[in-house]
């Protein structure tokens, strides 16, 4: 997977289509990743012994990986990412918009 924790992502799906956020956990397995503020879900929960307070909480649903698109941090523009092998036969991540590398 191409996204990875910390990258800021545009949503281009869904109900927050068009909303900004930071990747707070990616999900390679699932192909999935969770983004701050992004598909926020009400749960309800139900009191635990005396850990868990009964009520509703809000949190961010795992979203589909398609759904979102890197946002390039070089040129600020959304963009798809590619890789490219450093010298050092590191592999790095660059913007398909500007071509930097991009971490
Ligand atoms: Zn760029």
């Amino acid at each position: 997977m191409k996204i990875r924790k910390n990258d800021t992502v545009l949503v281009i799906a869904g109900k927050d289509r068009g909303k900004k956020g930071k990747i707070r956990k990616a999900l390679p397995t699932k192909n999935k990743v969770i983004v701050e503020g992004i598909n926020m879900i009400k749960r309800h929960s139900r009191a635990k012994g005396q850990a868990r307070q009964a009520g509703i909480i809000e949190l961010e649903a795992p979203m589909d990986v398609s759904n979102v698109m890197f946002i390039c941090n070089k040129c600020n523009k959304p963009t798809r990412l590619g890789f490219s092998f450093l010298s050092d036969g590191k592999k790095a991540r660059i913007c398909r918009a500007c071509g930097e590398i991009v971490d």
